[in-house]
């Protein structure tokens, strides 16, 4: 497919060049937009979607406040970002947000440690909040029908459901915030190709029954997760594809992530094929070295259960 659109006897068309818009890309964010209530702009990965909003929003000086345990990722930007003047402070999303920031960072729930935010002691901020709802997926919440300003997915997840997409997606409440963030889009050249693009569209036709079904068997695996004598804590928020749970050490997580046969051992999440990791190799600094964070796809919940059980038996 080409990347360009001839003029019409002289005219600008509403496509000329793939950096501004492209067919793919204008039905995918309007689909996305539906989905989270408001006006969606879409990004080459979730990271791109994260760089490009603070990029957008923010001036150097302002601070971010980020929500501690969100993506690892995430505040690792940010720190990267502080090269250029922004700052940011971690709070506990679960309480009132600390007062005189510029922006609000909020992640429902949080990856890999599973707290949900308060989204009403957010809603009334001065400043813009976003909402990192990935993991609860649309399906699972609308942030912008509690009052954030900002929905933001990396696409490559859930919403793409298939390990093959990488995509980052802001849903806008405010039309003409989207419309700044599309020029800002266009003039740094962080745009989505078209491949992508119609992969997520695909995608999306399926998307309620993959988290349905992700939920349900989510649900089923961390209760029978709660009564195994070999785990100690497990996490599941009662929404989305995603569980963490703790055993013994680091030596025990290694023997239960090598120890998988149909659940890849592999990272990311929402995908319609189980994933599972000790997350301490990534972010080893805040997490407990046995976590282990799975991600529950579309196979036989006693298929994924006896999988899980035999590992975790032998580690
Ligand atoms: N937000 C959350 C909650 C994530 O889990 C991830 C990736 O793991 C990202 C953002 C970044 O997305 P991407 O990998 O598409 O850049």
């Amino acid at each position: 497919m080409e990347i360009l659109w001839p003029y019409e006897n002289g005219e600008v068309g509403e496509f000329y060049y793939a950096r501004y818009d492209h067919p793919a890309l204008a039905e995918v964010e309007r689909a996305l937009g539906a989905l989270d209530g408001g006006s969606a702009v879409l990004f080459p990965s979730g990271t791109g979607a994260a760089t490009a909003l603070a990029l957008g929003l923010l001036a150097p000086g302002d601070t971010i406040a980020l929500a501690s345990g969100a993506y690892y990722g995430t505040g690792r930007l940010f720190e990267t970002l502080a090269r250029w003047g922004l700052r940011h402070v971690e709070f506990d999303q679960t309480g009132p947000p600390p007062d005189g920031m510029q922006l609000l960072w909020l992640e429902a729930p949080s990856n890999p440690l599973l707290t949900m935010p308060d989204l009403a002691a957010a809603a009334d901020y001065p400043a813009p909040v976003v909402v990192d709802s990935t993991v609860a997926t649309p399906v699972g919440l609308r942030p912008l029908e509690h009052g954030a300003d900002y929905a933001l997915h990396s696409a490559t997840k859930a919403l793409g459901g298939h390990d093959d997409v990488l995509l980052g997606v802001v849903v806008c409440r405010d039309p003409a915030a989207a419309d700044a963030l599309r020029r800002f889009r266009a003039l740094t050249g962080i745009s989505p190709a078209a491949e992508p693009a119609r992969l997520l569209l695909r995608s999306l036709r399926t998307l309620e029954v993959r988290v349905a079904r992700q939920a349900a068997s989510a649900a089923v695996v961390a209760e029978r997760l709660s009564t195994h004598p070999k785990v100690s804590t497990v996490r599941y928020p009662g929404l989305g594809c995603l569980i963490s749970f703790d055993v013994a050490d680091g030596e025990a997580a290694r023997r239960v992530e090598t120890g998988v046969r149909l659940i890849r051992n592999a990272t990311s999440l929402g995908s319609v094929a189980s994933l599972l990791e000790s997350r301490h190799r990534w972010e080893g600094d805040r997490v407990p070295a046995g976590l282990l964070r799975l991600s529950i796809g579309l196979e036989d919940v006693d298929a994924i259960w006896a999988d899980l059980a035999q590992a975790l038996d032998n580690a």
